[in-house]
């Protein structure tokens, strides 16, 4: 390495970011893997920080810098209608497989705390690489949607929960571990599912676990090169989920025909496509009409992995801003050290901790619900309500934590660049904000055990915080003026959030911290921008508790 040029010599730059353990050095992620009932899982835990930290870092970096490319032919002529991917891509997919990102919950089923030790790891996944996570997420997100059909889940099931990853275009019979992908999105309507024209015609008999021929497109489609895929489509009862693979059952390749691959803001690792169905073989799962009743079993998970995603990316962009801080000097004494930067690199870490508390929590309740009625309510509107606010925070954090590198962090060889194009795609896919809003209140009106759980949760720190108390009187309150309560959404389900955040931060029991986020988010001096604390906070004990120096 040369230090010294002809012109200067190089100093006062951080040294490069070296492999750590992402879970030995995650204090506040190892406390709540803990409180939430996943101790038991930490070896597992610290195996994967190892690897999140260290090979999958490098290995994320060459998954995005070689973007999937599409084959839509053989050199022959051939129609193949295949996406070719980077190795990296494959090796961070096989290590999150084998070491239980799509599964661990499953093969772990019963046992207290497996869903919150599989937040965990999946947490710890896109730290390193964000679009190997969606096909992970949709492949651990199947399960509830297939288990419906005996038939269909004794193929199946096996294949998914194997912990083995299998990159070969062969028939899912004839591989070692299969992946899941979905398709309900449409040109003429994503949100609106029931605009969805494709449609699907019996082969010989109807009814769930039978096959059926779908004819029609989607608009969008990621990880083309799945095993199968739960899609929607117009059945005679109305629409329906089907699960659609890559090969029919006598080993010919199914009729799915890519169109192209979506030229994408971020997420490059990953292939989203757009594709066809020409006459395309899938078995009804639930019944005819039921489809996103049906759906909605996987769609529930996989909008608690955007709530993951989301906090993932915000840790990885808080150390990032951390090491940088330690160990850049300017107008004479270390960033860090600076009361400003402090400020922002505190409340950076206080928005991180509280995003990762209420998804541990989340997590949690997802465990607890086949068991636990209220907690089954819960997970119904907290999901709702995490995914709205932890995802819609993601990009405005990442931004901040960019600005703490100054010029090098909008420079690609930091990973800031990367996960602020991510940033921003976890809260709009799987239902956009408006939509999870929507969905709150959808939740709190029919179901008036949501309604319950939800503030018997925040009844658990009554007495603990004035503030905290006073913003549950009022949503209460304003939930009961129901004329403009769908306009009015976005600012009640905010409140929500923070107020279920706020909650968590005081359970785990960091009641210094948790007070410090509910002044600053829910206090007379509360500030739009990051970095705007008022009051005596250490900001360098926050900081120092997120990611020891
Ligand atoms: C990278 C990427 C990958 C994706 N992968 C997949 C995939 O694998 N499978 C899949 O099925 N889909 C996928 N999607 C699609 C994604 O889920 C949809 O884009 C998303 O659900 C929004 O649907 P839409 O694009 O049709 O927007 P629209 O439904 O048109 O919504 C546009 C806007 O209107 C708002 N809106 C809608 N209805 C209302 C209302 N009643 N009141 C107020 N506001 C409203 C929405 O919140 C949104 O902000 C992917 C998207 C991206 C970006």
């Amino acid at each position: 390495m040369t230090d010294r040029f002809a012109t200067h010599e190089v100093t006062n730059q951080p040294p490069a970011f070296a492999a750590v353990n992402f879970y030995a050095t995650d204090r506040a992620l190892q406390e709540g893997v803990a409180h939430f009932g996943g101790a038991w899982a930490e070896d597992a835990l610290h195996t994967y920080g190892a690897l999140a930290g260290g090979e999958m870092m490098a290995l994320g970096i060459a998954a995005n810098e070689n973007k999937p490319r599409f084959k839509p032919f053989d050199r022959q002529g051939h129609r193949i209608d295949q996406v070719e991917f980077h190795p990296a891509y494959h090796r961070l997919m096989a290590l999150g497989v084998e070491h239980g990102v799509s599964n661990f919950t499953w093969r772990h089923a019963g046992r207290e705390g497996a869903n919150v030790a599989r937040a965990a790891l999946m947490y710890l996944h896109t730290q390193a690489d964000q679009g190997t996570s969606c096909p992970l997420t949709m492949t651990y997100a199947s399960v509830p949607a297939l288990r419906r059909i005996d038939g269909i889940a004794s193929q199946w099931l096996p294949r998914i929960l194997s912990t083995s990853y299998d990159e070969r275009f062969l028939p899912a019979q004839d591989k070692r571990g299969a992946t899941l992908g979905m398709g309900m999105t449409e040109k003429q309507g994503g949100s609106d599912v029931r605009a969805n024209t494709t449609r699907a015609l019996p082969l010989a008999r109807t009814g769930p676990g039978e096959w059926y021929e779908l004819v029609g497109h989607k608009w969008f489609f990621s990880a083309p090169m799945c095993d199968a895929f739960l899609v929607l489509a117009q059945a005679q009862a109305g629409l329906s989920c089907f699960l659609l693979p890559r090969f029919r059952p006598d080993g010919s390749v199914n009729a799915l025909r890519l169109q192209r691959l979506k030229d994408k803001l971020g997420d490059w690792s990953n292939a989203s496509s757009e594709v066809e169905f020409h006459g395309a073989h899938a078995q009804l799962v639930g019944d005819e009409g039921r489809g996103v009743a049906t759906i909605l079993d996987m769609v529930a998970l996989t909008r608690q992995d955007c709530m993951i995603g989301s906090s993932g990316i915000m840790r990885q962009a808080l150390v990032q801003a951390i090491h940088h801080a330690r160990h850049r000097t300017a107008f004479g004494k270390r960033l860090v050290d600076q009361p400003l930067m402090q400020n922002v690199l505190a409340d950076l870490a206080l928005e991180s901790e509280a995003a990762l508390a209420l998804t541990l929590r989340v997590a949690r309740a997802v465990d607890r619900a086949p068991y636990d009625a209220q907690e089954a309510a819960f997970a119904r509107v907290a999901t709702a309500i995490g995914k709205y606010w932890v995802c819609k925070r993601c990009p405005p954090f990442v931004n901040e934590a960019q600005e703490c590198l100054g010029g090098a962090g909008y420079v690609e060889e930091s990973i800031l660049p990367r996960l602020y194009r991510q940033a921003p795609l976890n809260s709009i896919w799987e239902g956009s904000g408006n939509i999870q809003c929507l969905d709150v209140l959808r939740a709190l009106a029919r179901e008036p055990a949501c309604r319950d759980a939800l503030f018997a949760e925040f009844a658990t720190c009554k007495g603990e915080s004035r503030l905290l108390d006073e913003c549950a009187g009022a949503l209460a309150a304003e939930l009961l003026d129901t004329a403009n309560l769908e306009a009015q959404s976005r600012a009640l389900v905010e409140r929500m959030a923070i107020a279920l955040q706020g909650t968590q931060l005081i359970r785990v029991g960091h009641g210094k911290l948790a007070h410090a986020f509910i002044e600053a988010r829910l206090g007379q001096a509360r500030r739009n921008t990051f970095g705007a604390m008022a009051g005596a906070l250490d900001g360098n004990d926050v900081i120092e508790w997120a990611f020891a120096g």
